[in-house]
């Protein structure tokens, strides 16, 4: 497994108590060396991505918004995203891991890949940094991707709607946007009956989950809405928006998952896919043991290892939504 990772990540620091930390970026890094598999990950450090791949997603204003705010030494982007000086380094080194990966597996040096970065990026929209995002770290791989025609599957499963990878992909049906989420929860978006327009109708796929919901239902959700929806679409990449913020430590959400359902669910996302294919990104997950322990749970199971000190969960609520969302994307 390629682990993207850079010691420049360290250096985005929103200050004053934010949530979105470099220590977040340790307890990760954490987490790999106590996977027990540290000895079949291979480490590189992380290229830029290229201005013309970043524009592929995001506005010429956006992007000159963001160079300008660096050039004056960061400052606030909106309420709760913020720039240091070395953020903008950071959002653009982020931004080129996944294009990094791509090529990697292209070559088959690895067989999978994770991108351990920050900021995260699923909020940041086509025309704005939101959410702790300033650049949308999986839309441009995607992005990059579909511009040689690939098809594109990527699956959400951080504690909050990716709304800025839904935007991106709204009309468009060579990606497939799947998110389970926490509902209500910031940022407000992905409803059931959000579903994407035009040509890309159909190809947007929400599942709202109430606040405790657990394994079971993100089992079952994997089971009746996301492998039909993936199986379908029939996918030449998948790519995964790693949020570990659906784990029921997590201070910024309510969800019910344990360092065992994530190590479960990622291994049931990357076997969709043949090996060489996917691709998994950090998002968000704010409690640093969680992270460390999601990390390590998830590294190893999908190396074959067998650390897993937190079961995996069982009952709580959602099943309503996931078989209502199923039934709405029936053929
Ligand atoms: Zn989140």
């Amino acid at each position: 497994m390629l682990v993207l990772t850079d010691e420049r990540f360290l250096e985005h620091v929103p200050g004053g108590g934010h949530p979105e930390r470099p220590d977040r970026l340790q307890a990760v890094w954490e987490g790999l060396d106590q996977s027990g598999v540290a000895e079949d990950i291979l480490r590189e450090p992380v290229i830029p991505a290229a201005d013309e791949l970043i524009k592929k997603v995001h506005s010429a204003a956006h992007f000159e918004r963001l160079v300008s705010l660096n050039e004056q030494g960061g400052g606030k982007v909106d309420p709760d995203t913020r720039m240091s000086p070395g953020s903008w380094e950071a959002a653009r080194l982020a931004a080129g891991a996944g294009i990094q990966a791509v090529a990697a597996l292209k070559e088959k040096r690895v067989s999978q890949a994770f991108c351990a970065i920050r900021p995260p990026g699923h909020h940041a929209t086509p025309t704005q940094s939101m959410g702790f995002c300033l650049l949308n770290n999986v839309a441009i791989t995607a992005a990059a991707l579909t511009a040689e025609g690939n098809r594109v599957a990527i699956v959400d499963i951080d504690a909050h709607h990716g709304n800025g990878t839904q935007d991106a992909f709204w009309d468009d049906d060579q990606v497939l946007y799947v998110s389970c989420h926490q509902w209500p929860l910031f940022p407000g978006t992905g409803a059931i009956n959000d579903i994407g327009a035009q040509k890309g109708q159909g190809f947007t796929v929400n599942v709202p989950l109430p606040p405790q919901a657990a394994g079971d239902t993100y089992r079952a959700a994997f089971d009746e809405v996301i492998t039909p929806a993936v199986e379908r679409f029939n996918p030449d990449w998948l790519l995964i928006s790693a949020g570990f913020d659906a784990h029921r430590d997590d201070p910024l959400a309510s969800l019910g998952l344990t360092s065992g359902d994530y190590a479960d669910l990622m291994t049931r996302l990357v076997a969709l896919v043949p090996a060489y294919r996917s691709l998994i990104f950090l998002e968000g997950g704010y409690d640093l043991a969680a992270l460390t322990e999601s990390t390590a749970a998830t590294v190893s199971a999908l190396l074959g290892g067998s650390y897993q000190p937190e079961k995996a969960t069982s009952v709580g609520p959602g099943l309503a939504v996931v078989h209502q969302v199923a039934e709405r994307f029936k053929p």
